[in-house]
């Protein structure tokens, strides 16, 4: 079976066809560096990651390019409000480039921390202005912009097809339109570059042939994708709430400065929830890599264990549960090294992860790997483990190390279990739980992992 991707564009999912070769190139939006990024935002990121590696676990050499969002982005999707960096640097008293630099770097280290490779390039919105200064003059001259008080803006009626990424209905849309911004014409038009505020300095700001100001949002990706990726590059991914707006402007953007779609995939993973709503930062619902309460690539278990396109509900108890299911993993391989040397049978795994990336049924797969490989005392860790360097990034050979008083107290725990002694038993299994560890008991005896 060969790679399929379900792209957005076309609601199908389609057999993947690079269209250089074996090369591929990829955008992903990256994130606003305004605060820390939620495991939310991660689960955006961790599906980038996978489909990155498996291409290149199927022969193709990647070139990945992330933007940064560190100036644009504003608390409206709708071009009203404030900028959100700007906006945590008053609160944070700090300058909007500390801001973003101190978030940026938080990003990368939650990304290190899940096992998410850096992109080949990271490039910051602030670093190319002068290429989305010459984006927006072309517009101009191709007759797609106007001006506004506070703004250039793109004329999204200049296009016959608006708005097909998302199926928007366009004409309803603007029958019903309420004007949020003083002449924009048509509710759909966006910014392109806003105008510093008069009574405010901004702490970045720039020149342009229009006045002091800051680009909108969408034209940072579409500079950035133009230039490290070329007019049309294979896919781009984001999260789903990007396909109404940012790759609706960015799509009409590229469009209408190239006469092509800037990317031939569009990929969206879908959100995660926690409760009934949308984790977000707005809702005051966020959790952090750093606030798990258990190791970060247990997160990374979780995502992987639901496919990408579905939405997954966030509690304690299901990272928990991933958390154990990874150190079971883990033991898994280290009882397999036991065993002699076999090959294992990759092919479920590969058909899985070429069905648009069904991670969860890949992992499936490896589970029923292990269990025939347990039947038939054969350690086939070689390739599993080939399989989780190169695709999954769970670290299954990391060995829990269990330190010796801990290793004791199983000991004793064991023997007051032969002895029935219940009362005992769970004592000390309280006892090896204050330490941090967790005592499991499974057929082939008790088991401990790291909490
Ligand atoms: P932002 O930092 O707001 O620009 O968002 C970064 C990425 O996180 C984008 O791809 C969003 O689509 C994605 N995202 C935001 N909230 C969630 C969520 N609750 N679940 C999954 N992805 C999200
Ligand atoms: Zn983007």
């Amino acid at each position: 079976m060969s790679l399929k991707l379900y792209n957005t564009l076309t609601r199908k999912k389609e057999k993947f066809e690079s269209l250089h070769d074996k090369e591929v190139g990829i955008y992903t939006c990256g994130p606003t560096v305004y605060n820390y990024a939620h495991i939310g935002n991660m689960r955006a990121y961790i599906f980038a990651d996978i489909l990155v590696r498996y291409l290149k676990y199927s022969g193709y050499t990647v070139k990945h390019v992330m933007n940064i969002t560190d100036v644009g982005h504003l608390t409206s999707d709708s071009d009203t409000g404030e900028d959100k960096v700007e906006k945590e640097a008053k609160l944070e008293r700090k300058t909007a480039w500390e801001v973003a630099k101190k978030y940026e770097k938080a990003f990368f280290e939650d990304e290190k921390a899940l096992n998410i490779k850096r992109p080949d390039t990271v490039v910051k919105a602030t670093d190319l202005i002068q290429d989305q200064i010459g984006f927006i003059k072309k517009l101009e001259e191709k007759g797609f912009t106007y001006k506004l008080d506070d703004g250039i803006y793109f004329d999204t009626s200049k296009l016959d097809d608006y708005g097909k990424l998302a199926r928007l209905d366009v004409e309803g849309l603007r029958a019903g339109e309420r004007v949020v911004i003083k002449g924009k014409k048509h509710k759909t038009d966006f910014a392109l570059w806003k105008f510093s505020p008069k009574d405010k300095k901004r702490d970045m700001e720039w020149d342009s042939p229009w006045g002091k100001g800051f680009p909108g949002w969408h034209i940072e990706c579409s500079a950035i994708g133009l230039k490290y990726l070329g007019e049309q590059f294979d896919i781009h991914t984001g999260g789903i709430d990007h396909i109404p707006v940012h790759h609706t402007n960015e799509i009409a953007q590229g469009e209408a400065l190239t006469g092509k779609i800037p990317a031939k995939i569009w990929m969206h993973s879908e959100f995660l929830r926690i409760g009934d709503s949308k984790m977000a930062k707005s809702e005051g619902n966020i959790v952090r890599v750093t606030d798990l309460g258990v190791e970060p690539l247990a997160y990374r278990m979780l995502v992987l264990q639901s496919h990408y396109r579905d939405p997954l509900n966030f509690t304690d108890k299901s990272v928990r549960a991933a958390n154990t299911a990874l150190k079971n993993l883990r033991n898994d391989i280290l009882e397999l090294k036991k065993f002699d040397k076999a090959a294992a049978d990759i092919y479920q795994f590969q058909d899985a992860m070429n069905d648009d990336l069904n991670t969860a049924k890949a992992l499936a797969s490896i589970y029923s790997l292990i269990k025939e490989a347990k039947k038939n005392r054969q350690n086939t860790t070689q390739d599993i483990l080939d399989l989780d360097k190169r695709v999954l990034g769970l670290d299954l050979e990391r060995e829990e190390s269990i330190p010796e008083n801990v290793q004791e107290l199983a000991e004793d725990r064991e023997k007051a279990r032969k002895e029935k002694n219940w009362a005992e038993s769970d004592r000390i299994r309280d006892e090896i739980g204050k330490l941090g560890f967790m005592v499991e008991d499974t057929e082939e005896g008790s088991r401990i992992t790291k909490k």
